[in-house]
């Protein structure tokens, strides 16, 4: 009896241990999207990577869902952004107990000022994406120091993808006459992008973010683009095609299509990764503004 018993914990530890190695992937839970795609570039098929806000979703406004807790309870690291962007998190971690070690990838960047607080959207400048990166590789590297070879080449090669993104970021904005490097945008989300490439971002002067416009909305935007020469608009909450017609027929300036900010889009949209949002952008903005 006590041989079989032997036998028998020999087979279950055996069976265990198998178990083990097969869900040896580091679980990694990001608060957004963008998060998301950073720590699967650098993590490869070493983590298993869980996203809270996913696609095509509002991270300042979210609910965390009681799946939410259990994913966060049981995760080893937890990327976050910080400067405010998660205002829901305190809460979800006091729910779910988590042990998980908290990454903050805006610590390392220089956060802008908007009024009396930072403005969260760091990520719109691809040098601060560059240091989030780097934040999440030295992450992994102390989370799970054997695979730590794996963890730093992706991160070397992702970093070195975006440090040609950059660049091919700043050409593309340099093909823009300077005059015409400004756009009105209902977005509040590109004052990194605005302050790295030089871009200017306008906000519609009187209209609410949140509501349609009236038509004494629309005669002041119209004033608004005419007195300052803005050659494009980026509307996206303005939801009826006449009033975007006629902005367009009575200012001459360019609609331009979406701009991805706070999320990415579904795997089979238009920027289902942080490269491809950034190109999206870009590609939308020289549209819209270049002769
Ligand atoms: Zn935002």
């Amino acid at each position: 009896m006590r041989r079989f018993c032997l036998v028998l914990s020999v087979a279950l530890f055996g069976l265990v241990s198998a178990h083990a190695h097969a869900d040896a992937r580091l679980n990694v839970v990001a608060s957004f999207s963008i998060l998301g795609d950073f720590v699967r570039q650098v993590g490869g098929d070493k983590v298993n990577v869980t996203t809270l806000v996913g696609p095509d979703s509002d991270v300042h406004v979210y609910t965390p869902t009681p799946h939410d807790a259990k994913d966060v309870a049981e995760a080893r690291l937890l990327v976050v952004n910080g400067l405010g962007l998660e205002g829901w998190l305190p809460r979800l971690l006091q729910a779910s107990g988590a042990k998980a070690r908290i990454v903050t990838v805006t610590q390392g960047i220089t956060p802008r000022k908007r009024g009396a607080d930072a403005d969260p959207h760091a990520w719109q400048s691809v040098k601060n994406a560059m240091i989030y990166v780097t934040d999440i590789r030295d992450a992994l590297v102390a989370a799970d120091a054997a695979d730590a070879d794996t963890f730093k080449r992706n991160a070397d090669r992702y970093l070195a993808e975006l440090d040609g993104l950059d660049r091919e970021v700043r050409a593309e904005i340099e093909k823009i006459p300077p005059e015409r490097r400004k756009v009105i945008s209902t977005h509040d989300a590109f004052g990194y992008f605005a302050d790295a490439y030089g871009v200017e971002f306008i906000a519609p002067l009187g209209v609410s973010t949140e509501t349609e416009p009236s038509a004494r909305d629309l005669a002041g935007i119209i004033l608004q683009i005419k007195r300052a020469q803005i050659p494009a608009v980026f509307l996206e909450n303005f939801n009826d095609d006449r009033l975007i017609s006629r902005i367009a027929a009575e200012t001459g300036a360019k609609v331009g299509g979406t701009l991805y900010s706070d999320a990415l889009s579904e795997e089979n949209g238009p920027a289902p990764t942080y490269i491809a949002m950034v190109r999206h952008n870009i590609k939308a903005l020289t549209s819209a503004l270049g002769r």
